[in-house]
């Protein structure tokens, strides 16, 4: 059992026992310092979260490195998934501190948390991409996800879109590949049948 498991399992079975948070089967870990909190509310980069295996390595290696604490606080639920937030003191480590080992102290949800049914989001500041909110469809996701990105940035692209009349003839969807004709100029683009993706390429 990895450090990080051991003291994940201590917090659950130990701090969060009398108030009954959820401990969820996944954990995502976010490493902060001083410098990402806004007042008492740490902010949070979503595309930087870890999970707990991700983390475990990393974790051993702060305890080695002479901090004189860490803290491990266990922030609620960000849907299903536990957030625990691994917090950094601003002074740096002294690594001929090793001896006595880096305190580690755990803390459960605030009472925010607790009162917001455990969603996390009612003292952190959650800030960036969700990770792969994306790739659920699998595949070629980061394929479509670049040019479709490009595309609402562009704002002026001359690609036929959902709601105009390019005019007759055979288009097809920039995302999936369905195509979609259109027999007389005065018909409309629909969303793509398929995907309901609004971009085309014009193919005939
Ligand atoms: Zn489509």
């Amino acid at each position: 059992m990895s450090e990080l498991r051991g003291k994940l399992n201590e917090l659950f079975n130990r701090v969060c026992a009398g108030g009954a948070p959820p401990a969820p089967a996944r954990f995502m870990i976010a490493e902060v310092g001083p410098k990402d909190f806004k007042g008492a509310h740490p902010v949070i980069d979503r595309s930087k979260l870890q999970d707990a295996e991700q983390y475990a390595e990393r974790f051993r290696q702060l305890l080695g490195a002479g901090y004189a604490w860490l803290n491990l606080s266990y922030y609620g639920l960000i849907g299903q998934t536990g957030l625990v937030v691994v917090e950094l003191p601003g002074a740096a480590p002294r690594p001929e501190v090793r001896s006595p080992r880096t305190s580690v102290n755990l803390s459960g949800p605030v009472m925010a948390v607790a009162d917001a049914n455990w969603d996390a989001t009612a003292f952190v500041v959650l800030v960036g991409e969700e990770p792969d909110s994306d790739d659920h469809d699998g595949g070629g996701s980061k394929h479509s996800a670049e040019p479709t990105a490009q595309a609402v940035n562009k704002g002026e692209s001359t690609m036929p879109t959902t709601g105009e009349k390019p005019g007759k003839g055979t288009y097809k969807c920039k995302k999936c590949g369905q195509l979609v004709t259109l027999d007389d100029d005065t018909d409309t683009l629909p969303p793509c049948p398929k995907c309901e993706h609004t971009e085309y390429d014009k193919v005939a």
